[in-house]
């Protein structure tokens, strides 16, 4: 299935995010989890693409798993990261035999240290040149990307980050995926100004629930999400009391996700850290409301 086709605001698709687990335990409890979230009808589940090493090999393995075991939607991610063209090409060939119909399309972070994106000898500087190579190499992927509401940690203004959206998508994007956001108006915002500039995809909110106050303070930092200050008040007076935490975050999200659906969204994709209850919690009552 085509995850551009489940895409509708009358009928929004919530959808998940996880990271490869390191171990093949961890593999067999994502897959457990999964099954405990299959209830909650998914209308697909993603799976993260590591900066290098093994647990990259671990994304195929999931993705057509999950696929094969669970019967819901599984879309890779797939970073530029350390590739040349021919090693992607492969890598693509095996999503396609595998019968994977998405993939999210992404150029990836820079090595931890160091400031700028250096492509590998014959590989991609930006995710744009990653999409135009699928379409032109003839794969039939639906294929999704990223955007950022509150612009990318490296671009110089919004406006140029906006641009290169633009660029990205009409290379041969179906659809964008958010960074996270606590504040909805800078989704509103986003997606206004994607609209005036041209770009016509749906633009797919991305809810990470608050979990752990260490975990949002580093996530934070590493992508630029503003934590409005009413929000990090409440954090800081609970912050050494996880489960009040979890709570916070759990509030904070649900009602986030109840104004971006009664405004009219695609769907929204969880980031779920591989921590599903939040998750679980969120949707169940997102759905008891519809
Ligand atoms: P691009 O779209 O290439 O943009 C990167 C930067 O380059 C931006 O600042 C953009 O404005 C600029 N730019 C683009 N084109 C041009 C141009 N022609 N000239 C000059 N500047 C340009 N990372 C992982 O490693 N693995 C994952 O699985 C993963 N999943 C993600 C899922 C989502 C939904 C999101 C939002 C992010 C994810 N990331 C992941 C993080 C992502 O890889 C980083 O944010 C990375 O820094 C940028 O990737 P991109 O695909 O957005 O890059």
């Amino acid at each position: 299935m085509k995850i551009r086709n489940r895409l509708n605001p009358s009928n929004p698709c919530f959808s998940f995010e996880f990271f490869p687990p390191k171990t093949d335990e961890g593999v067999a409890n994502l897959l457990k989890t999964l099954e405990d979230l299959a209830p909650l009808e998914p209308g697909f589940v993603s799976v993260t693409y590591g900066a290098g090493g093994s647990t990259r090999d671990r994304t195929l393995e999931l993705v057509t798993r999950i696929k094969a075991e669970t019967g819901i939607e599984a879309m890779a991610h797939l970073t530029c990261v350390g590739h040349t063209r021919e090693e992607l090409r492969e890598l693509l060939a095996r999503l396609a035999e595998a019968k994977l119909d998405n993939v999210l399309v992404l150029r990836g972070d820079p090595p931890l240290g160091q400031k700028t994106f250096t492509p590998a000898e014959g590989g991609f500087s930006y995710a744009s040149e990653l999409v135009r190579f699928i379409r032109e190499e003839d794969f039939n992927f639906c294929m999704g990307g990223a955007c950022y509401p509150e612009g990318h940690v490296e671009t110089a203004s919004r406006d140029d980050d906006l641009r290169h959206l633009k660029a990205k998508v009409d290379a041969g994007l179906d659809f964008v995926v958010t960074q996270l956001f606590f504040d909805n108006a800078f989704y509103f915002d986003f997606v206004e100004r994607a609209r005036r500039a041209g770009i016509n995809v749906p633009i797919v909110p991305g809810i990470m629930p608050i979990t752990n106050y260490d975990q949002v303070q580093r996530f934070t930092r590493m992508c630029g999400a503003t934590v409005p200050m009413r929000l990090g008040l409440q954090l800081e007076r609970v912050k050494d009391q996880p489960d009040a935490v979890v709570q916070l975050g759990v509030a904070h999200a649900t009602v986030q996700c109840m104004e971006l659906l009664s405004r009219g969204v695609p769907g929204i994709h969880f980031y779920t850290l591989n921590k599903s209850p939040a998750t679980r919690m969120i949707v169940s009552a997102l759905r008891a409301r519809t």
